[in-house]
């Protein structure tokens, strides 16, 4: 589905540095050691952590690599920096699935830093995604805007969205015809 949106190539910045390191990517914490005062590592604007290798990169000229269906029927987006992105296109199958597997490892249980800082991984969501025009920068930079109730109730298909000209979103309730299970 993303093959049909406009290229973003042009907006990249040439003069920012594309890969640095985010961290020491092999001292982390489970994620069940974060707390209220966490840190977020601060990456600059439209930057994010590749969730295969951990290098920081411009998310201006990037491409979802890959997608995982989420329990609660939504659908969460990993985009690879360019390196590993382009590792993963040409991987076959069991090349595809390990990369796959180690951006799980990374983000569902080595998302703490080795200063206890949260990654900024470029991972979002399809609803997040389709609520910021397919733009990955702005997906990630902002999120889903949304509250919780709202979030999980679209994605439970209690309101759906709709784009209006302008860009203007609504929600409106569904109406409730399918609840006899
Ligand atoms: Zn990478």
């Amino acid at each position: 589905m993303f093959t049909t949106q406009p290229s973003r190539e042009t907006r990249r910045c040439p003069d920012q540095p594309v890969k640095t390191v985010c961290n020491d990517p092999d001292k982390s914490v489970a994620t069940d050691q974060l707390s209220s005062d966490t840190l977020v590592y601060q990456s600059p604007y439209g930057h994010a952590c590749c969730p295969h290798c951990k290098s920081e990169f411009d998310l201006a000229a990037a491409k979802p690599t890959f997608l995982e269906q989420a329990p609660h029927k939504d659908v969460v987006v990993y985009i690879m920096c360019p390196e590993c992105h382009a590792g993963y296109q040409a991987g076959d199958g069991v090349a595809r699935k390990s990369m796959s597997d180690k951006c799980f490892i990374n983000f569902k249980l080595n998302s703490i830093d080795s200063e206890g800082a949260v990654y900024p991984w470029a991972i979002t969501t399809m609803l997040t995604m389709e609520l910021n025009d397919f733009d990955p920068v702005a997906a990630i930079e902002n999120g889903h805007g949304l509250t919780s109730d709202q979030y999980f109730g679209i994605c439970a298909g209690r309101y759906e969205v709709f784009v209006l000209l302008g860009g203007l979103r609504i929600m409106t309730a569904k109406p409730t015809t399918s609840e006899a299970a």
